[in-house]
């Protein structure tokens, strides 16, 4: 029996046994990184230019007009960060692809502690520039801006909001509260956009009285907003209401650990890779407003995407008994971590606990020939390997090397860490003309990316996925 023929066993009650169909591969898009920051820097060039035109130099000329000035390019900087946030948060395909998430995920933690900074010290510096320039003192000053100036006591707010929004992602806070509660204040970073859109635009010195200026904000702000509806809206709505994806099967794989099928109309005409993700919004009473990330677990076929769900909290649990039926919103295929990143010929898959769940799908698809593809998959107890007949099964199929490495870290039976660069060498002697896909817990993953510099394995050749926002 082959590792197709399994699934079809276990799901034959919902899935139609027919031969797996060709999908098409999400579109390239002719972009690559330096494009972006081309982009990124031709902008902030601009937007010196701008400031620069509205006669900032001139105003370095005294102590308060430094600060007045400082407190200006602050202000300005600080919106362009805000803008590329919802651009970093749009799940734009183009950035996904010459970044993957987890770059985006970095990208995005460090431009929103940069764009409050900035911000921050705009309130400041401005304040005490105004107060310099007049001689009041800078509380005085900063009342008399707030009470008298128009949209100044909003974008204080605004200012307030971002500040909670930062510090809720502080790594101390974020630790000790639940993924939804800090994803429902990030929702506030929205109010507060709108709430200092109005202070730029008309108190702004370099927007109040410079229409072409005027124009070009607006225009990255329809540019930041419309990639956002765009990518987070309107592609999920149109994907999900052509597809139609219902839960076919639920097939337990392990004790915690579940198989969904999804079906749907021409899934033969859903563009996906194996390796990719999708965020699943099961329509439930219960979870419908609850969107989740999970990858496929077996290679695209044209008939049923297959999800592989640990229960690791309240919602992970519910789903290993999603009753047949249940309507699905997905927002996707996302991801990077796909036959489309190779550089070589080898590969070495290196799976961690529920990890295993898009290397499994790779293993399926990438070009195999006897040799060039290796898994390695790491486990703490044989409970938590997932797939095994499959995997053997796909092995012999395609001339694959498994090597399955069980036991905690430091029991008898695995004393050394088997992913440091001495065990990872004596394993695949030739790691270093390989690509290496890594996918698994943060801590795994991050000891596999370490032994990976230290291997010297050039950067081009490693590829993963964080199983963790
Ligand atoms: C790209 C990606 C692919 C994944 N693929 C799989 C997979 O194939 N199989 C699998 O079992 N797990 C996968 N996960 C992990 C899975 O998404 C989480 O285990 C699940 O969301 C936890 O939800 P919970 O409420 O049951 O647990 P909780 O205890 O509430 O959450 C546990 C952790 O999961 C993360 N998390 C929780 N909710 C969300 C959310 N809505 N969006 C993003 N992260 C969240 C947080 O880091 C949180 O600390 C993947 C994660 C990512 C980021």
């Amino acid at each position: 029996m082959n590792a197709m023929s399994t699934i079809q066993a276990k799901s034959q009650a919902a899935v139609p046994t027919k031969k797996a169909r060709r999908v098409p591969t999400p579109r390239i898009w002719p972009v690559t990184a330096n494009d972006m920051y081309a982009l990124l820097i031709g902008n902030a060039v601009l937007i010196l230019a701008m400031w620069v035109r509205h006669g900032g130099l001139a105003e370095l000329a005294t102590t308060s007009g430094i600060f007045t000035a400082a407190g200006e390019i602050s202000a300005l900087y600080g919106t362009y960060l805000i803008l590329i946030q919802l651009v970093l948060m749009s799940r734009s395909p183009w950035l996904d692809q010459v970044f993957g998430q987890d770059k985006i995920n970095a990208a995005h933690r460090w431009v929103g502690f940069g764009a409050i900074w900035l911000l921050v010290g705009h309130a400041i510096l401005t304040t005490v520039g105004y107060a310099m320039g007049i001689g009041a003192g800078p509380v005085d000053e900063f009342l008399t801006l707030l009470g008298t100036y128009p949209y100044v006591l909003w974008s204080a707010v605004a200012l307030v909001l971002f500040i909670v929004v930062g510090f809720s992602s502080v790594r101390a806070v974020r630790r000790n509260a639940s993924y939804e509660t800090w994803y429902f204040i990030h929702l506030y970073t929205y109010l507060a956009i709108a709430l200092a859109f109005l202070h730029q635009l008309f108190v702004g010195v370099d927007f109040a009285t410079d229409r072409i200026a005027q124009a070009y904000w607006i225009g990255l702000y329809v540019l930041a907003f419309g990639s956002l509806l765009v990518f987070r809206f309107g592609q999920p709505i149109v994907v999900s209401l052509r597809h139609g994806l219902r839960v076919a099967n639920v097939v337990e794989e392990a004790p915690g650990i579940a198989s969904i099928y999804l079906t749907g109309r021409n899934l033969d005409q859903l563009p996906v890779r194996a390796g990719q993700w999708f965020r699943l919004r099961f329509l439930t009473r219960e979870g419908w407003y609850r969107a989740h990330p999970f990858s496929i677990s077996a290679a695209p076929n044209g008939r049923f995407l297959r999800f592989t769900i640990k229960e690791l909290g309240d919602y992970t649990a519910k789903l290993q008994r999603i009753p047949i039926g249940t309507g699905v919103f997905v927002e996707g295929p996302y991801g990077a971590l796909t036959g489309a990143a190779r550089t070589r010929a080898r590969v070495l898959l290196v799976a961690g606990g529920i990890g295993i769940t898009p290397l499994r799908s790779l293993l399926e698809e990438l070009p195999a020939s006897r040799g060039n593809l290796t898994l390695i998959y790491r486990a703490s107890g044989p409970e938590d390997v997932v797939f095994k007949r499959e995997i053997d099964e796909l092995a012999s199929l395609r001339g694959a090397t498994i090597h399955y490495l069980v036991g905690r870290r430091g029991s008898p039976e695995m004393p050394d860490d088997p992913l440091d660069p001495r065990s990872l060498r004596k394993l695949v002697p030739d790691i270093g003309d390989r690509d290496v896909y890594v996918c698994g817990p943060v801590g795994m993953t991050n000891r596999v990316l370490a032994t990976m510099k230290r291997l010297r394995i050039p950067d081009r050749q490693v590829h993963y996925e964080r199983f963790a926002f």
